[in-house]
């Protein structure tokens, strides 16, 4: 089944699209981890997102669909994928429909994760991940049982994105509710849709959104 996580940054769109893949096998397709990795190779696509990224600006819809697309023709998405960070506009959400009906592939659901503005601040300033295995951890929202030690893979490098301090999360912010949010209606008139509660706890989020894929394929 292919998801959506819907949210704006801090909403747990990672977190969970980790757990989902772990679970069911989906493959976890973030654009954001994407273009970090074109950022740091260098290439023509790090160069041009890198500023733009910094800032806590858009990618260019042209160079995030022609990504994703080039992701979608891989064969391991046949056993579903979990879509992390896309579609963040209408033009990206259009595009997405394409690929799927040019590619034989169906949407399944929607979820958005709807959460309080204020305490995303305090999420992704909390944000650290592994060096190794890109476990996600926070500062006191989930701490690895081992202090410094990944519970995941032992590893004991972490990382913090540049772009995960105030100033910045607030232009992601803003960015999300002119560009993304009306993707809520977008979606709910197509009957894809289902809200869960993204300032519940890390499981309690997990199993709200079982319950929302529950039956649908
Ligand atoms: P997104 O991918 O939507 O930007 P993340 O999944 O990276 O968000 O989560 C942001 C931060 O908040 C991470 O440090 C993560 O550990 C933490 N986090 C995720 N979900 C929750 C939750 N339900 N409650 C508290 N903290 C959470
Ligand atoms: P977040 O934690 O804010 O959800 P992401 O890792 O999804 O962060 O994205 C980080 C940055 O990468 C965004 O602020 C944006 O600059 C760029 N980006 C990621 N996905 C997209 C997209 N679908 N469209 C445009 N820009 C994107
Ligand atoms: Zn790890």
């Amino acid at each position: 089944m292919n998801v959506i996580l819907l949210g704006p940054p801090g909403a747990g769109k990672g977190t969970q699209a980790r757990l989902l893949s772990e679970r069911r096998g989906m493959v976890q397709l973030s654009t954001g981890d994407m273009l970090r990795a074109a950022v740091a190779a260098q290439t023509e696509i790090g160069k041009a997102a890198d500023a733009v990224m910094k800032a806590g600006g858009l990618v260019s819809d042209e160079i995030v669909v022609g990504v994703v697309g080039e992701r979608l023709d891989m064969p391991d998405v046949a056993g579903g994928v979990v879509f992390d960070g896309f579609p963040r506009t209408t033009a990206q959400a259009e595009a997405l429909d394409a690929l799927l009906a040019k590619k034989g592939l169906k949407l399944g659901a929607v979820v958005n994760m709807a959460v309080d503005d204020e305490a995303m601040i305090g999420r992704i300033s909390g944000r650290y991940t592994c060096a190794s295995c890109g476990e996600g951890y926070h500062d006191t929202e989930k701490v690895p049982a081992k202090p410094g030690v990944c519970d995941k893979c032992g590893g004991t490098t972490f990382t913090r994105r540049k772009d995960d301090n105030a100033e910045t999360v607030r232009a992601r912010l803003k960015e999300y509710h002119a560009a993304t949010a009306p993707l809520i209606s977008y979606y709910s008139a197509a009957g894809k849709l289902s809200n869960v509660d993204g300032m519940a706890s890390i499981p309690e989020v997990t199993a709200a959104i079982d319950a929302a894929l529950n039956g649908k394929e």
